[in-house]
């Protein structure tokens, strides 16, 4: 036995693992992951790709190294080591990157992983689907921090339906690209295969079983959704206080689920929020892999609307990319509507377009009370009423364990969802030094990776900030 073993702590420490976090979560992010070997302070652990140790390293490092503490009372630090997967056992593999994000894409060469090579643009095209959009594709989908995990999971979906995650959830607000990320997924397998797909939204689904009913039509009904390979159904929130489709729905599920065939849906929301739905549909939508999408950053902003402006074949100059990508942060679909706006205005007017024109054109867009910035003071407030604390709590010195929390999470928050340099948060929170405030979104980033309800937290602050900030 090598002096630096500890391949049986280790053992201890994944089945510890496995009961705490419980079989689904444990079987995305564990499963692959596998001991190599140990030196004095350190083990190191094989995984399948850099996306995967970038997640594991940011959701479970601090569990995992606490865990092995514990058990060998050694401090010792974990290190990962990438080690690509034999392509003939490759089911479960997340690529690095999509095929539409060129300088992700590994290097071709022997080991570059075929995941993530664009299929080949083969001779014949197959006859588009009849309810999917040709434009929503991967390619066309641009990968930022807010939708990186969403689109990786989505093109492993897209590769291995009915094996990889199932069934797939993607939530999160109007305009992020849930029904694009979906419909891709459907596009992919349809064009890589004769797979049976059906897309649907939750409110066509519901309208077609009640049509269903009164026609004596059911068993057409249930020929039609039973016997799928894919099946998407778009708005499950729709769902909500819909009891008999949602008994309908349920059926569908489990003789799809048991057949292993792919299941996605999307909603507006985590699923633990929807009302009036079943317990048990409730469960199956919780059952395979539910991620969120989030609003794109400043420069995911920029590099969508590059390539929306691409995509129709125009150029705009950079200074008004910007603009734009400041003054709309909400959605992509409102960064959309408003290059929209200014293509129509040149196509109209002949000219081409200037910051000044852009400012112009888009004056009340910027203004609209959805785009102004949020306030720290919005913030503060939202926080300090969720812990029942005043704005001046969280100015002021005191140092209570509560409003020591409320604090760094309205600094953590702020810096996420605002564009406010540290030192301008510092002054905002009663004139703080700079690395108080970087020591605080520190102490939040530590316990997002320990404590798994500190994520649910920080999503539901920011829901009730952004509705307070929407009606005030
Ligand atoms: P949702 O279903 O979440 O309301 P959609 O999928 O309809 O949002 O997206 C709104 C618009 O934004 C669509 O035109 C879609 O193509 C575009 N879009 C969303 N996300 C992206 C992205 N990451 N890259 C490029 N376009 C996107
Ligand atoms: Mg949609």
């Amino acid at each position: 036995m090598a002096e630096w073993d500890y391949e049986v702590f280790w053992k201890e420490m994944m089945s510890q693992i496995r009961t705490e976090l419980g079989e689904q979560e444990f079987s995305i992010w564990f499963i692959n992951l596998e001991y190599v070997r140990a030196a004095e302070k350190s083990i190191t652990a094989a995984v399948p790709s850099a996306f995967y140790r970038d997640q594991i390293k940011s959701r479970y490092q601090n569990l995992i190294e606490n865990k092995l503490k514990e058990l060998t009372g050694k401090e010792l630090t974990i290190e990962f080591e990438v080690v690509p997967r034999d392509k003939a056992a490759d089911v479960q593999k997340i690529p690095e990157a999509l095929p539409n994000n060129p300088e992700k894409v590994p290097v071709s060469g022997k080991n570059a992983p075929e995941a993530a090579a664009v299929p080949a643009g083969t001779a014949e095209k197959k006859a588009r689907h009849p309810q999917l959009r040709e434009d929503y594709i991967f390619d066309k989908y641009v990968i930022g921090e807010n939708n990186s995990f969403a689109a990786n999971a989505a093109l492993a979906i897209g590769k291995n339906p009915g094996t990889a995650y199932n069934p797939f959830l993607i939530y999160g607000g109007v305009g992020l690209g849930k029904t694009h990320l979906m419909q891709a997924i459907g596009n992919y397998i349809h064009t890589n295969s004769e797979s049976k797909i059906i897309y649907t939204t939750a409110e066509n689904f519901t309208n077609e079983f009640t049509q269903s009913i009164k026609e004596n039509r059911m068993p057409a009904f249930k020929n039609k959704y039973r016997y799928v390979d894919v099946l998407l159904i778009d708005d499950i929130h729709f769902l909500e206080s819909k009891s008999g489709t949602q008994e309908e729905l349920f059926y569908t599920f489990d003789a799809l689920y048991d057949a292993k065939k792919q299941i996605v849906f999307t909603c507006d929301r985590p699923v633990s929020e929807l009302k009036n739905l079943t317990d048990r549909l409730r469960s199956r939508f919780e059952r395979g892999l539910n991620v969120d999408l989030q609003p794109p950053n400043y420069e995911t902003r920029c590099a969508i609307l590059k390539k929306k402006i691409e995509a129709r074949n125009t150029s705009i100059p950079d200074e008004v990319i910007a603009l734009v990508s400041k003054n709309v942060s909400t959605n992509i679909r409102d960064l959309e509507a408003a290059l929209t706006k200014l293509m129509a205005y040149t196509e109209l007017v002949g000219k081409n377009i200037t910051v000044e024109i852009a400012q112009q054109q888009l004056k009340d867009v910027f203004a609209s009370p959805r785009q102004t910035n949020m306030s720290i003071e919005t913030i503060q407030r939202v926080i300090a009423e969720s812990y029942g604390l005043t704005i001046n709590d969280l100015k002021g010195p005191k140092r209570n364990t509560n409003i020591i929390l409320a604090r760094q999470l309205a600094m953590y928050i702020a810096r996420e969802i605002t564009e406010y340099s540290t030192t301008e948060l510092g002054q905002a929170f009663g004139g703080r030094d700079h690395t108080t405030v970087m020591h605080s979104c520190q102490k939040i980033g530590e316990s997002i990776r320990v404590n798994p309800t500190m994520d649910s937290t920080i999503e539901s602050l920011k829901r009730a900030i952004k509705e307070y900030n929407a009606k005030s």
